[in-house]
């Protein structure tokens, strides 16, 4: 479709298949990542193989002058940005008790102050041109609440009450807001739970399996598209029915 497409956390997992998933649709799509370069060319090469624009952008997302400069970059090389999705995450298996302030700090910083720090950037751009979309990624747990995640539950319930807010307020500037709040999905970051877990995940999802990348991905497409004219401010559930 021709947007400029910023995604966070491109390297790999969920924010790849996203970053494919624009790719195809014609998009020319800037991939953020934040270790992994190496990881991050691969994504932008296999966007390029689908004909699309792609350059990667080097940003940790927890720091608002990379963020600033990853924009300011991004927008340089390919117009503003008109499509952003924050995708870019970690998590962490905990008690309660033993989280350190260092833990509670990294897990707010990436996911509130990225969000926070990403939608500033790329929000002036969009108000001057009356459109824009942001997609943020949540998670079913920020509905639900984890044990032993007490951390990444209330930044990713923070990031559907920044994505209510937000849409109320950008609204009348002809900027959507969502979130996506996917359920357990196959990806490194669920490399950390032994098979025990995962067996009993799928157990409690009515589809009986963990989602795949794609399956998020295409959420975020049709978030971004045409037929979401009417949707802002929702939370989109991409849970196989674990939460409804
Ligand atoms: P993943 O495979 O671990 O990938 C995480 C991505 O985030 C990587 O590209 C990583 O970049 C990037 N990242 C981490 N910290 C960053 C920072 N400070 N600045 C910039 N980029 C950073 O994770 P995933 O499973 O695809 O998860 C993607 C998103 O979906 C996260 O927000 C996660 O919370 C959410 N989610 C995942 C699941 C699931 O079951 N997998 C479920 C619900 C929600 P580098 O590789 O360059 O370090």
């Amino acid at each position: 479709m021709n947007r400029t497409v910023l995604i966070t956390g491109a390297s790999r997992g969920i924010g790849r298949a996203i970053a494919l998933a624009f790719a195809a649709e014609g998009d020319r799509v800037a991939i953020n990542y934040h270790t992994n370069e190496a990881a991050a060319r691969a994504t932008a090469a296999d966007c390029r193989a689908l004909g699309a624009q792609a350059e990667i952008f080097r940003a940790d997302v927890a720091c608002r002058e990379d963020v600033f400069a990853m924009v300011r970059t991004a927008e340089h090389t390919f117009g503003p940005v008109e499509v952003l999705v924050n995708n870019a995450g970690i998590a962490q298996q905990k008690l309660f008790t033993d989280i350190t302030e260092a833990d509670w700090r990294r897990m707010t910083g990436t996911h509130l102050d990225g969000t926070f720090y990403c939608c500033q950037a790329v929000l002036p751009a969009m108000i001057r041109a009356h459109s824009g979309r942001i997609i943020n990624i949540s998670s079913m747990w920020g509905q639900t609440g984890a044990s032993c995640e007490v951390h990444y539950s209330a930044v990713k319930a923070g990031i559907q009450g920044l994505t209510m807010a937000l849409a109320k307020e950008v609204g009348p500037s002809g900027i959507l807001v969502n979130a996506i709040a996917p359920g357990v999905i196959d990806t490194e970051m669920n490399a950390l739970l032994d098979a025990e877990t995962r067996a009993a995940l799928d157990d409690e999802t009515p589809l009986c399996r963990a989602g795949r990348t794609e399956e998020i991905a295409s959420a975020a497409v049709f978030l971004a598209g045409p037929g979401s004219s009417f949707i802002t401010g929702q939370i989109l559930g991409v849970n196989g029915g674990f939460i409804t």
